[in-house]
């Protein structure tokens, strides 16, 4: 059996190069992306944008280990691949902006996500310096945006490589300890969302904070984050970093615990609402 024909074991590759796994007796679901590079994918809200995933190809890595995860459960998906190298990430990002240089489209961002979280990557300043370079060679007009778990902030190599990308989106659900541990469950026993939000501070203007609302339950227990229990304290928090901008957003696909729910479009206007009359600007996702 080749490489390829073991990764898709029980999963279905899609015409985007990401495979989907569906199998609910495993309860191995979640959506794996190809490394280093793929798409592009055309969305309406960020228009082309060109993937750059710095985790392994067949697997998952992720400092959080989210119950809503779209690529599953860390522990339903262990890599058995490496990590790209900084050299195998540069040139297969500098081959395809040369291919879209040549055949189109022209990317309006070039997106750091997909198999878990960049910045666990060793190499992820060096990695952003490169990709800066490659985009201003190529087209100076793209952006750069990183979607990040904000585990990794605290690390002044991770904090000064984000200070310079356009879009330094930094997940912030709630600041309930126990809600964390139990919906976005950090690896290390250390993290600290006081931490996290005063790094956050430093910041300021030069993030975009990003926020799950959810309901439904896990494991039998409430995971709603849409009531004031949550949202009064998550909103002191946002006027106490003053991000540029705030994104929230609700469960979009199949999520790997299975009774989770989305959060009404009334929920997260509301919640968006209170953000704006910060006078921070506030995008909703439904
Ligand atoms: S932080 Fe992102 S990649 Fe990591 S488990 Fe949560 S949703 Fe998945």
């Amino acid at each position: 059996m080749s490489k390829d024909e073991e990764i898709t074991k029980n999963g279905q590759r899609r015409q985007d190069g990401t495979i989907a796994y569906s199998s609910e007796t495993e309860g191995k679901r979640g959506i794996i992306f190809p490394s280093p590079i793929f798409g592009p994918v055309h969305s309406r809200r960020l228009g082309v944008s060109l993937g750059v995933n710095l985790l392994p190809g067949d697997g998952k890595v992720c400092s959080f280990d989210c119950i809503y995860c779209e690529c599953g459960y860390n522990k339903s998906f262990p890599p058995h691949q490496k990590l790209p190298t900084r050299t195998e990430v540069r040139q297969a990002l500098r081959a395809k902006l040369q291919e879209m240089k040549a055949v189109g489209p022209n990317p309006d961002v070039i997106t750091f996500a997909g198999n878990g979280e960049p910045t666990v990557h060793p190499r992820f300043a060096d990695i952003i310096h490169d990709t800066i370079a490659l985009r201003d060679e190529f087209f100076p007009e793209a952006k750069i945006s990183v979607l990040c778990n904000s585990t990794r902030i605290l690390r002044e190599d991770v904090f000064n490589a984000l200070l310079k990308v356009d879009n330094n989106i930094l997940k912030l659900d709630t600041i309930d300890m126990d809600y964390i541990r139990m919906v976005d469950r950090p690896l290390s026993p250390r993290f600290s969302v006081e931490k996290i939000i005063e790094r956050m501070m430093e910041f300021g203007n030069r993030c975009i904070v990003q926020t799950m609302f959810l309901k439904g339950t896990h494991n039998g227990r409430d995971v709603s984050n849409v009531s004031d229990k949550f949202v009064l304290p998550w909103i002191d928090a946002i006027q106490r970093i003053q991000p540029s901008e705030v994104m929230i957003y609700t469960i979009d696909r199949t999520t790997p615990s299975p009774l989770l729910e989305k959060a009404t479009p009334a929920e997260l206007d509301n919640i968006a609402d209170r953000v704006q009359s910060l006078g921070i600007p506030c995008q909703v996702s439904y």
